[in-house]
């Protein structure tokens, strides 16, 4: 999947935009790492508040599916009769991007299929709060590294403790990659 086929798909979901209020039209277009494609549109309500962005709807179709890891998600905006700009995805978007993506998720802000511009999940949301600063247990089954969107290149090797299984003297992982379930059974098999 290009990034122009991300933008054309974002392009497309526009136009089931149900925005009556605003006027303005977005479309989002989610790719999971399974490498299909969720898209959605805004939705907006008579009653303001209720109204769901076109990346959460792509978002939420997806988790609700089973989905729970992207590589990238394309947005395209504009005003109903306006020329579309660069659309970026709002404060909350960003937030629960965050929830089930990492920092290097790419973020294709588009204004035309062939006009576009590529950004990090991390560049656009920096010093973002997320699992990570919780407590470990609820880190959503990753180590508090890869909750915090350490991405390791190399796979790991060792390990000197688990962050996941919490308790007083308890060792942060500091190379570790591996899952809650992967780390709990290599510390038992040691
Ligand atoms: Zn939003």
């Amino acid at each position: 999947m290009t990034h122009a086929e991300l933008a054309q798909a974002a392009i497309i979901a526009k136009s089931n935009s149900y925005s009556p209020y605003s006027n303005f039209q977005v479309g989002a277009a989610l790719l999971a790492k399974s490498g299909k494609v969720y898209t959605g549109c805004n939705i907006e309500s008579a009653a303001y508040s209720p109204t769901n962005c076109a990346e959460r709807t792509a978002l939420f179709k997806a988790v609700s599916e089973g989905e729970r890891e992207f590589s990238a998600i394309a947005v395209a905006g504009s005003p109903i009769n306006g020329e579309p700009d660069y659309c970026f995805p709002c404060g909350v978007c960003r937030q629960m991007l965050k929830e089930f993506a990492q920092d290097n998720m790419e973020v294709v802000i588009v204004k035309a299929e062939n006009d576009y511009k590529v950004l990090s999940l991390g560049e656009l949301f920096p010093h973002s709060f997320g699992a990570g600063d919780l407590e470990p247990v609820f880190n959503n089954g990753m180590c508090r590294e890869r909750a915090n969107g350490v991405i390791y290149k190399e796979p790991p090797t060792t390990h000197t403790g688990s962050s996941l299984l919490g308790g007083g003297d308890a060792v942060d992982c500091v190379i570790c990659a591996l899952s809650a379930h992967q780390l709990i059974e290599h510390r038992f098999s040691v």
